[in-house]
């Protein structure tokens, strides 16, 4: 007499051979053959797959090393349409410094008009081809003219010693 798991595994083996031999009949791989016959289940172990496969440490880091080095040839890309990677104020010229700033202080209005900044801004500013109004600032720059009332305060410390 058979247990209930003998039996089980008889019938499933069974329908594997019978599943074999029906797609050699119809000239179809075997795999071909069973997406056929349970497309759902076929459907859920695609899904399966990919998402262990996004989920693997090694294919995330390539994913975000490739995402991190098109974001930054986007960026450099940028600064360089506006003159280098260097500060038009003062001349700093340490990449993680620098910014894109909004020459007319327009820019709270420009990220909002194209939802968001940084890597949006690069990405609009290069399918703009790049157009004039904006200039290269870094942080110490980009922050005094904010809260100076748009005047770096590097210019203002320039105009009044000469
Ligand atoms: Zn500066
Ligand atoms: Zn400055």
């Amino acid at each position: 007499m058979l247990t209930l798991e003998e039996k089980r595994a008889k019938r499933a083996a069974y329908m594997r051979e019978y599943n074999r031999r029906r797609s050699q009949e119809l000239g179809a791989s075997f795999t071909t053959f069973w997406r056929a016959i349970h497309p759902e289940a076929a459907r859920k172990h695609r899904e399966e797959e990919k998402r262990r496969w996004r989920a693997d440490p090694a294919v995330q880091q390539r994913h975000g090393e490739i995402c991190a080095w098109h974001r930054r040839k986007l960026k450099i890309a940028a600064y360089e349409a506006y003159g280098g990677c260097v500060c038009a104020c003062c001349g700093e010229t340490t990449e993680e410094f620098l910014s894109i700033d909004h020459v007319n202080n327009d820019g709270a209005a420009h990220r909002k008009m194209i939802k968001g900044g940084g890597d949006v801004l690069y990405r609009w500013l290069r399918d703009q081809k790049y157009p004039p109004g904006f200039q290269i600032l870094c942080m110490n720059c980009n922050f005094g003219k904010r809260i100076n009332g748009g005047v770096c305060p590097h210019r203002q410390q320039k105009a009044a010693t000469a």
